[in-house]
């Protein structure tokens, strides 16, 4: 032993919710996760967020990772399941409230909305149970105890990032009234568990990044890098969502969709135009640079002409 430390092969994860058949928005961070995994011959998760059943589609994971491998995005380990974990979720929580980071909450979204504390995502907690329950209340939810000025994160892509926690976030709930676990606590434990060290993803959730860090620091786990793809928005400037372009990619097709998810990611063109998916991977994984993707949000219609790459 030379007394330097290791660094870890890279494992990187995609993390589709199976709210419907993959569409184009989550291709493209697919596509972005896969390529910078592959391009440093590191190994690549996919794990089903699955943890809120109402918004779960039956069927929906089975459609994902059918698509998944017909875009030729092949996994190295089996797809995880969140809600086949929810006893690591359980042990993170029974960590933080014997450290006492959390605590039970008794509020209402009603009334915390009524309190009108505004903040980055939604409103702010007003901490009225943060020194116990009141008398006479039941706990509903946990909270986290976030006790935490300036929080910053360096993007891969977006570059610094810094949020004030506790004034502009806020005590988050791990575990919901409903008794489901939070996105936030559920993400933090599985990229921690599945030893990820890098996350590349959507742009919509670099806002939440900071706070996944805080509760990295509280159960004493390593922080992954991240990098946030740009977000997709409709021709019409609409959320992808709520667009045409929120259609299902076609699986029995994927080249054309791939191509142009290269293209939007700001990739350099392919020598010869590929006529199959290995040969498109062939082709683009040594070819992928993570500092060419653009900032974004990137705008996109069924009409559109391919973006000049840069
Ligand atoms: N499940 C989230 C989504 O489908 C992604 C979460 C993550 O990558 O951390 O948008």
């Amino acid at each position: 032993m030379d007394g330097r430390q290791a660094t870890p092969r890279y494992r990187g994860r995609f993390a589709p919710s199976p709210t419907g058949p993959l569409h184009f928005g989550s291709l493209l961070a697919a596509v972005g996760s896969f390529a910078d995994a592959r391009q440093q011959q590191g190994a690549w998760l996919v794990r089903i967020e699955d943890l809120d059943q109402q918004r779960c589609l039956p069927g929906a994971d089975v459609s994902i990772l059918k698509t998944l491998q017909a875009f030729g995005l092949c996994w190295d380990e089996p797809p995880s399941y969140q809600s086949q974990r929810t006893a690591y979720y359980e042990a993170a929580l029974e960590r933080l409230q014997r450290d006492q980071l959390c605590y039970p909450c008794a509020c209402t979204r009603r009334e915390i909305a009524a309190l009108g504390l505004q903040g980055l995502e939604g409103p702010i907690y007003p901490g009225c149970c943060r020194a116990g329950l009141p008398p006479g209340r039941r706990g509903r939810s946990l909270r986290l105890r976030i006790d935490c000025g300036e929080l910053s994160i360096l993007d891969r892509i977006h570059g610094l990032s810094t949020q004030h926690l506790s004034s502009e976030v806020g005590d988050i709930v791990l575990r919901r009234a409903d008794g489901f676990y939070a996105y936030q606590l559920a993400v933090v434990v599985d990229d921690g568990d599945q030893g990820i060290t890098r996350v590349v993803r959507g742009a919509d959730l670099l806002g939440s990044t900071q706070r996944q860090v805080y509760l990295q620091r509280c159960l004493g786990l390593p922080q992954p890098e991240y990098a946030h793809l740009p977000l997709m928005l409709g021709g019409d400037g609409r959320k992808l969502s709520k667009s045409l372009a929120a259609a299902p990619v076609d699986a029995t097709d994927p080249l054309p969709a791939l191509t142009q998810a290269w293209h939007l990611l700001g990739q350099r063109s392919l020598d010869a135009a590929p006529s199959r998916v290995d040969e498109f991977w062939q082709q683009a994984i040594p070819r992928w640079d993570l500092a060419r993707v653009p900032l974004g949000p990137l705008k996109i219609a069924g009409s559109d002409p391919l973006p000049a790459a840069r």
